[in-house]
């Protein structure tokens, strides 16, 4: 690290809840403050937030994170960005006022217009354009769904609508409304982004019915973005990095080369390989997308790629077991309770609370417990819950490898299940390699920390990137056999639940 004084502040705006950090120049963390968020479930398969309630809860993280540092506004050099990504909204440009809730990206309400899409055989150019795979998870047939629903029938005047990702209205906000922007990798994330032109795509403007001049305009990952209004924090700090939250912890890990790899254990489970300059079209149901984008010294645009295994519903199961029917009292407890019993007792869960992403992309499938028999216990099921996580991921991991793109021969992890040692010896096991966990666990916000820092010239280079990655602990393989065995049932029971609200 350079030796200038300064603070970088990172915003880690997730689906649980949302985060400020404040770094210092050796890049310790010197304060953090957190706020829940509420979750909005108006019927079965549809999430919402509340985008004014993200906007209140970030300005108070904000000043939380400031007065417990006890640091001056004016000594914050920049501010990083990161979201939960495709969550989108639209809102009154005049009145700064939602349109409506933020439809939130595990919402299932748009699965019969992707299946439309599916049928009419858009599947094939859709995913050359864009990299996806053609899913409700995906903004646009959220908008879409927006426009027609909301802004259709009201007399609300299309001049004054602006569409945005999190990232988005959060920027409009922090900079007084004057900027609409986002960045390449949360664009990427919307289904309307050309990969290659790096453009949004008008041929699926026109496909989802959606204006051109509600969308933001697209800048790199890294670079300047604007700065926050003066009366916000009481000084005008720069914005110098956006991104989502994947690619953010994809940077914060370190994984800035094609074949590094990482997964984040959240609310849902994201595998992303870093390919390099490469758009890697794999035929085994992963999608291609931004890693992150960053202008060089002379102008061009440096564009980095990545290959992900996007599943939906992984600690959401477990926040299921806990707020959903209580069978725990917190999400630790799953830890405890797992290891009481040898082994899952025959049991085996399906975690498609909100239908199956990669790499079966499902979105009528429904989560399933299988094989309960008069001896199952609440410590067997907590059990195959965290059982089905690893499972998952092992499925997301033997895509990868089938690919034919690179290996995986470490696991990089992060988020708030990974402090789950039974859940993370048990992906060591079913998966056969190491399993690396960092001190940090917040490798979402010390990834967009870094890229803000790095884009202001308050730190140098990512090589210096290094020192950020010290290692808590390496998860070896040790029961091999018998997760692999029961990983093959596991796989069968997640075929008798796929299909299920056909
Ligand atoms: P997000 O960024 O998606 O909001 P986080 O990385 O903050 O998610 O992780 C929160 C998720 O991790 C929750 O869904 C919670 O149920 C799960 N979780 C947290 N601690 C544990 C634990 N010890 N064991 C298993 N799951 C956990």
């Amino acid at each position: 690290m350079t030796s200038s004084s300064g603070y970088i502040l990172a915003l880690d705006l997730g689906t649980t809840g949302n985060r400020a950090f404040l770094f210092d120049n050796s890049g310790n963390v010197i304060s953090q403050a957190y706020q829940e968020l509420t979750q909005y479930y108006p019927q079965p398969g549809w999430l919402e937030h509340d985008p004014l309630e993200i906007w209140q809860a970030t300005c108070t993280v904000m000043q939380k994170a400031i007065q417990q540092a006890k640091i001056k506004a004016l000594d914050i050099k920049a501010i990083g960005l990161t979201v939960q990504r495709e969550t989108c909204l639209l809102w009154d440009k005049t009145t700064g006022q939602p349109l409506h809730n933020a439809i939130v990206w595990q919402d299932r309400r748009t699965a019969s217009l992707c299946q439309k899409l599916q049928e009419q055989g858009y599947a094939e150019e859709i995913f050359d354009r864009t990299g996806l795979i053609i899913d409700a998870y995906f903004s646009a047939s959220k908008l879409s769904w927006l426009l027609e629903q909301v802004v259709k029938p009201s007399s609300i005047n299309l001049d004054h609508v602006l569409a945005g990702t999190i990232d988005c209205w959060i920027l409009w906000n922090l900079t007084g409304g004057k900027v609409h922007a986002t960045d390449d990798s949360n664009a990427s994330r919307t289904m309307l982004y050309n990969l290659t032109t790096r453009e949004w795509d008008t041929k699926l403007l026109d496909l989802f019915n959606i204006p051109a001049n509600l969308l933001p305009k697209i800048q790199p990952s890294l670079g300047y973005f604007g700065t926050t209004k003066p009366d916000l924090l009481g000084a005008e700090i720069p914005i110098t990095a956006i991104l989502g939250d994947q690619q953010a912890s994809l940077f914060g890990h370190g994984c800035d080369r094609p074949g590094l790899v990482k997964c984040t254990y959240g609310t849902g489970s994201f595998l992303v390989a870093h390919t390099g300059n490469n758009i890697i079209h794999s035929q085994q149901q992963l999608i291609a997308t931004i890693a992150w984008t960053q202008n060089d010294l002379d102008g061009t645009t440096k564009v980095g790629y990545a290959l992900e295994g996007s599943m939906f519903t992984t600690g959401a199961c477990i926040q299921w077991l806990r707020d959903g029917i209580g069978l725990i009292d917190s999400a630790a407890q799953t830890e405890i309770l797992a290891q009481q019993v040898s082994d899952n007792g025959g049991v085996y869960f399906v975690p498609a609370l909100s239908g199956l992403g990669a790499p079966h992309w499902d979105m009528n499938a429904r989560g399933a417990f299988f094989g309960i028999t008069g001896g199952v216990k609440r410590q067997h099921l907590v059990r195959s819950v965290l059982e089905a996580i690893a499972f998952q991921v092992k499925e997301v991991v033997q895509a990868i490898n089938d690919s034919g793109v690179l290996q995986v021969e470490r696991l990089k992890v992060d988020g708030g299940a990974c402090e789950n040692n039974f859940l993370m010896q048990f992906q060591a096991d079913v998966l056969g390699i190491p399993v690396e966990r960092p001190v940090m666990r917040d490798t979402t916000v010390r990834g967009v920390a870094i890229a803000a820092g790095i884009a202001c010239g308050f730190w140098q280079d990512d090589a210096q990137l290094v020192s950020f990655s010290q290692i808590d602990r390496v998860f070896e393989p040790e029961n091999t056999q018998s997760a692999t065995s029961n990983f093959q049932q596991w796989l069968s029971a997640v075929e008798r639940a796929k299909h299920w609200v056909d």
